[in-house]
This record gives structure tokens, sequence and C-alpha cells, in this order.
């Protein structure tokens, strides 16, 4: 079959034919329609610091997909050939503390889709069925392909209540943006985005945000005195993995405010922390998403006429790779999509 391949430990990616995917008793062989580009796979194609110290070559990339049920083990009893699915890219342990309280996101020994083993940028994708979302509702494809971020977005933008809460995204790419749509349809007061790409800010107000902030242009205590907050924001989600964004995110929240973090950032920083005692502010680090909590939220929060279709700028047949990274990579795009029946 044909998959996107890291077949050297090099800058670049490989469209090769590999061997499809071997199943055990308790997997599902999935037939993939489309899949999203992640930052993750970038960083795997540029073969950056992080790329080489995670990955191993060869490896088929990619932990965003949807698509159609070909084959079931013999234990898979409610999963069918046929049903439309999406994966979740975390493969946990089933056996540490956590795994066996219910908390399987909290896994010690997490092992990534497309990182840690072979992905689904490819014809089939193998996963354990206790990994395998069956959408039994109506669901736009190209959405489907994105549950993954989109559950990054809805863990850490439902991590605190923010019912009539006004609420500061730090980073407008596609799971910023996505977390402000969350944050809004679950009934956000305002909702401020910040980024300094005018393409990405102008995908946030599509979606609904209050407010979206170029920040190389004009500042945070500008806009909570163009909105009227007297106290700060109340609620944070950094996403930018960028110290000036904390920075500038712990300098404007209320006292007791809450800040959920899922922006990875690239090295050690300096935080103000005597700020962060005194005005009680809480950090909630957020890697991946609930198993499956999350999962279920995503699913009626589309069904309650969430729209996340403005997210989604670009689609490419899987052999346009080059093109469809190029573009992911410009860091003005919202998702990316590879269709893998083009
Ligand atoms: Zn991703
Ligand atoms: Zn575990």
């Amino acid at each position: 079959m044909k998959a996107l391949v890291k077949q050297h430990a090099e800058p670049g990616l490989w469209l090769t034919d590999v061997p499809e995917p071997e199943t055990g008793p308790g997997d599902v062989l999935i037939k993939v329609l489309r899949t999203g580009i992640c930052g993750t796979d970038l960083h795997i194609r540029k073969w950056d610091g992080w790329a080489r110290q995670a990955v191993s070559t060869p490896l088929v990339l990619g932990h965003e997909f949807v698509g159609e049920v070909a084959a079931v083990g013999a234990a898979v009893t409610d999963i069918a050939v046929g049903d439309l699915v999406s994966g979740e890219g975390h493969l946990v342990c089933g056996k540490c503390r956590n795994c066996l309280a219910g908390r399987r996101h909290l896994c010690r020994s997490t092992l990534g889709l497309g990182v840690g083993r072979d992905g689904a940028f490819a014809e089939y994708v193998a996963l354990p069925a206790s990994n395998v979302w069956v959408h039994r509702t109506k669901v736009d494809l190209d959405v489907a392909a994105i549950f993954d971020p989109f559950g990054n977005a809805v863990h850490t933008a439902l991590s605190f209540p923010l019912v009539g809460e006004d609420v500061l995204i730090t980073g407008a790419g596609p799971i910023g943006i996505m977390a402000a749509a969350v944050a809004r349809h679950a009934g956000a007061r305002n909702v401020v985005i910040t980024d300094v790409s005018e393409e990405r800010l102008e995908l946030a107000r599509k979606v609904g945000a209050t407010l979206a902030l170029d920040v190389s242009r004009s500042g945070l205590d500008e806009a909570q005195r163009q909105l009227e907050l007297r106290e700060g924001f109340d609620i944070g989600l950094e996403m930018s993995g960028r110290p000036e964004a904390l920075r500038d995110m712990v300098a404007n929240m209320t006292h007791g405010g809450r800040i959920a973090m899922l922006g990875l950032p690239a090295e050690e920083f300096p935080v103000d922390w005597s700020k962060i005692v005194t005005s009680m502010i809480t950090i909630k680090g957020i890697y991946g998403r609930e198993m499956y909590e999350t999962w279920y939220a995503m699913t009626v929060l589309l069904e309650g006429g969430l729209d996340l279709t403005p997210v989604i700028t670009g689609s490419y047949a899987y052999h346009d790779f080059e093109a469809a990274f190029d573009e992911a990579a410009t860091a003005r795009s919202g998702k990316i999509i590879l269709d893998w029946t083009a």
C-alpha cells in the first residue's frame, strides 16, 4: 500500500510502498479516507531537534484521520466492517495506576500513533478496537479527519467551567481557533484570541471570537479596555507555547483565574511566579484528549450545531503531499487535509 514515510534520518518525507499493517484479534483495520496535517508532522518532516529524539526511522507518519472499517479481529464485537471511524492517537498501556482507575489520558506509557509507531498517512491503518471512535451520527468527512486536534481544543477549552466567563486564548493556530469556537458555543461571555497572523485571526473571527487581536500591534490592556473588563480574564487557554504569550496571559488574569496550557514550549523560560502566587492562579497542563469523555463531548458539540468548517482551509490529494505540507508550514493557514481516495 502507499504510505507517507519518514524513510531516512534527514529532512523530507517519502511517498512509498509499504506492507499493509498486521492485525491481531483485538484490532481493527481501517481504510483511510482523509487525514489532517498536524504541527507534529511538520516537525518530523523538518527533522528538528524534537523529531530527532522522538522518532526512529522508518516511520509511517500521521495521527489525524477518518476512515472506513475494512476488517475486524475475532475478539472485536462492537465495531463492524463499513463503520465510519476516527482514531484516538494515544495508545495507552492499560496496566498503570491511572489506566486502571479509568484515567487513561494520564497513562505514563502512552505511545503516539505516527510518532512512536506507524501511523495513518497510508491507505490502511490498524488500531486496537479500544482506540477506535465510531461516528454514529452524520459528520462532515473533513471535520471527522481532524477529531484528534479538535479533541485537544475541547479538552483544553472545557477544562474549567466557562459559562459567562471572559476567556483569553493565546495562539490562533487551528487548535486555538477551534477552542475559540468551543468556548463561544459553550457559553463564554467574551472570547479574546491573540496571534500575529492576520489570516489566522480572521479565521478566529469567522468562528465567533469576540475579539481577535494582533499582539504585534496592540496589547491585552487595550483589549480589556475595549471590552470593558475591569478585573482581567477569568480563564486562559495557552495554545502557542511562547514565553511572551504566557507572561502576557498571567499579567492579564483576574485573581483566582485559571489557565489551561496546551502549547508546548520549546525550552525552559522564566515566569513571574510571585504574580501567580499573589493572584492565586491555577495552571493545568493538557496533553491529548480524555478517553473518552472528550470524544463524547466533541460528538455532541457538533450535533448541537458547532461549526468547524471555517477551520479547514486546504485539501490535497495524498500524492500532492509536498504542496500540502508547504501550505501547512506557512503558519497562515487553518487545517490542511490530505485525501487518500483521490
Ligand atoms: Zn495532531
Ligand atoms: Zn497506562
